[in-house]
């Protein structure tokens, strides 16, 4: 009986007592002390470490929690010689809203040849994603693309024509085709050219495993090796790929997966919040 009560004591203090992220977002831990040679993993992902951005004297690790990860309480694993440890956090299912979404039948069923194309477009983008660059181009905060109104947030589930299932996988902003997008912060453009779904697309590599993307412009101001400095203009917004209108859909990838971007702008510009 004294242990069922002790149980009952000690489970709500285990999950309440561990941090909490919402599935399909960033975290971004800081540590200011930790071993050289420490290494980080997240199930089976080695998480790199990273000097923090305005103390040296600490380290960072950016931590990309999938949309499609079953919520409750997970471990992220530090190793280093003679130790290691284990940090608990609690992945939530937060409220992401759905939508019905009407759109050309072919872009929801493609053709063979289209679905070549896609595919092929597909393995281009995972294979800049899974680069690690490990230079770091993201020196300062991150600011929005422009100054919009927000017509669908991350996260959303989405039915398309009532048949295909997805989420919403980055931000859309009203745009006016011609709107000015302008790059999030520093980094080289590592993609710039007309796709099926993302119409005519950036991306943008800002060191460190992290990604930006802007997609549907009606023109593109930059190719592919450009050195874009933060708020240079990509191109101008449009309706181009698979869309119900003209619109800016930006997104984020961190390690190969995507996160919320404006809820991930949140997070790691908290890094710089006490900057001298
Ligand atoms: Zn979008």
């Amino acid at each position: 009986m004294k242990y069922f009560v002790v149980l009952l004591l000690c489970l709500p203090l285990a999950l309440f007592g561990a941090d909490s992220v919402l599935k399909g977002t960033a975290k971004v831990l800081t540590f200011s002390k930790i071993p050289a040679d420490a290494t980080l993993t997240f199930g089976t992902r080695h998480i790199p470490l990273l000097q923090h951005p305005t103390d040296t004297s600490k380290r960072i690790a950016l931590i990309p929690v999938n949309y499609r990860t079953q919520p409750g309480l997970k471990q992220i694993r530090i190793s280093y010689k003679g130790g290691g440890k284990t940090l608990d956090f609690n992945v939530t299912q937060g409220h992401y809203p759905s939508e019905t979404i009407t759109v050309a039948p072919s872009k929801v069923t493609p053709n063979k040849k289209q679905q070549e194309r896609t595919a092929r477009e597909y393995q281009e983008a995972m294979k800049i994603y899974a680069t690690f660059t490990k230079k770091r181009y993201w020196k300062q905060p991150f600011i929005a693309p422009m100054d919009s109104h927000i017509t669908s947030r991350f996260g959303t589930a989405r039915m398309y024509n009532n048949t295909l299932k997805s989420y919403h996988s980055g931000t859309d902003f009203r745009a006016a085709v011609g709107t000015p997008v302008h790059v999030t912060n520093d980094g080289v453009v590592v993609l710039a050219k007309e796709r099926y779904y993302a119409g005519n697309s950036v991306v943008v590599d800002h060191g460190e495993g992290i990604y930006s993307c802007y997609y549907h412009l009606s023109k593109l101001h930059v190719k592919k090796g450009d050195v874009v400095a933060q708020g240079a203009t990509l191109g101008l917004s449009g309706m181009s790929g698979r869309v119900t209108g003209p619109h800016l859909h930006y997104a984020i990838m961190l390690n190969g997966t995507q996160v919320d971007p404006l809820a991930f702008h949140h997070e790691i510009n908290r890094l710089f919040a006490h900057a001298p």
